[in-house]
């Protein structure tokens, strides 16, 4: 059975209306009795909330029947929920802002004592949302003059992370980068993005100057039929993303073969770190590059100008330079004992990367470099068998 929390030790707060005179007669406000109490849980910890009422005592006063009541304590917590604003916004924030997750979130809140269970955490990520929404019309009214007075220039993208499920549609003003709708829809034609995206935004009562979408016909379609004449433009990422592909593809090619060629040298590589004494002062050293080597070999890319494959090339060809210096330095000179690593570094070609910016360039001189590389770090745990 559940133990009740005992709520003796929990600090009171008392919080009285902000006016304290009868604004009719003047007389000093006095307290009728306590309009809520309840105990809230904050960022802080629990306190209880005592809310007063006061009113006017003159008989004769016209204001004798108002009641007073403090707007801090109605701004401390929602109405009917017993944890505070600064909570709710603070754990939204922590999920969508730092993007943490349940687990996360609950550790945070039990690091800091808050009784508050791994599911509710989920009822005021929901809170949060709710709040967000409410917030809708006082950001639109903070550039309302703005639009008023210049129109509105708009961007509409279809997000669908699945095929043939439904689609969401985010249409977001670009002058201030504000998001002013958002709608699932089911049936992607033209007449029904009209009513469901355009109208809406058209609703708000501004003039449209222009729309930037990508190519999907039933967009342009749903704005030509809403408001003839209006600008609308391609999304240049959707074009360039279009344009770079095979450019993103021959880099992810590089990539998969980059790690395909490294992945079981590394596996070699870390056998050969493991093997070495505990004493070896050059044991954290290797391990650090094997480690910098694997983190390298899982980077990621993001059309149209984030190259994961270029970016690998780079970091390891980075790796192998700052592997050359360290052989240079006179204390690990006998890693150089081998022939085999003398002569890889002879043929390690300079900044490669300048000279040959073109996929047609990476993939011819690609296959001599890595196995120039190879040689480099492969040999240097060799060192154990050279000494
Ligand atoms: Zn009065």
């Amino acid at each position: 059975m559940r133990k009740a929390k005992n709520n003796r030790r929990v600090p009171k707060r008392y919080f009285r209306p902000e006016v304290t005179q009868c604004p009719q007669c003047g007389t000093a406000l006095l307290r009728l009795y306590t309009l809520w109490d309840k105990i809230i849980v904050t960022l802080e910890g629990r306190i209880h909330v005592f809310s007063q009422a006061y009113h006017c005592p003159g008989p004769t006063c016209s204001r004798h029947p108002i009641i007073y009541r403090s707007e801090a304590a109605d701004r401390v917590a929602p109405k009917g929920s017993s944890f505070s604003f600064d909570l709710i916004i603070h754990i939204g924030w922590w999920r969508f802002g730092e993007h943490q997750t349940l687990d996360e979130i609950h550790a945070r809140l039990r690091d800091r004592h808050l009784p508050i269970s791994r599911r509710h955490i989920l009822n005021l990520i929901l809170d949060f949302l709710a709040l967000v929404y409410a917030t809708q019309p006082q950001r639109l009214a903070t550039f309302r003059r703005d639009w008023e007075r210049h129109g509105l220039y708009v961007s509409v993208d279809g997000l669908q992370p699945e095929t043939g499920n439904d689609c969401l549609y985010v249409v977001r003003e670009r002058t201030h980068d504000l998001t002013l709708w958002a709608v699932i829809v089911g049936n992607r034609s033209a007449e029904n993005l009209r009513t469901q995206v355009v109208e809406p935004i058209l609703s708000l009562g501004f003039r449209l100057r222009g729309v930037v979408s990508d190519a999907e016909e039933g967009v342009r379609d749903a704005f030509a039929l809403s408001c003839r004449g209006i600008p609308h433009q391609a999304c240049h990422t959707h074009c360039l993303r279009e344009a770079a592909k095979p450019i993103f593809e021959r880099d992810r090619a590089l990539k998969t073969d980059l790690k395909r060629d490294f992945r079981p040298h590394l596996r070699q590589v870390r056998r050969q770190i493991s093997a070495l004494s505990p004493h070896d002062p050059f044991r954290p050293i290797l391990s650090d590059y094997a480690d910098i080597l694997r983190l390298t070999l899982r980077q990621g890319g993001c059309p149209p100008f984030d190259l994961g494959g270029l970016q690998v090339f780079e970091d390891l060809q980075r790796l192998a330079r700052s592997l050359r210096r360290c052989r240079k330095k006179g204390d690990i000179l006998f890693w150089m004992r081998s022939f085999r690593l003398r002569r890889s570094a002879a043929l390690m070609p300079e900044n490669i990367m300048r000279s040959h910016v073109n996929v047609l360039g990476w993939l011819n001189w690609r296959d001599s470099w890595i196995q120039n590389a190879l040689v480099v770090i492969i040999g240097l745990p060799a060192r154990s068998s050279a000494a």
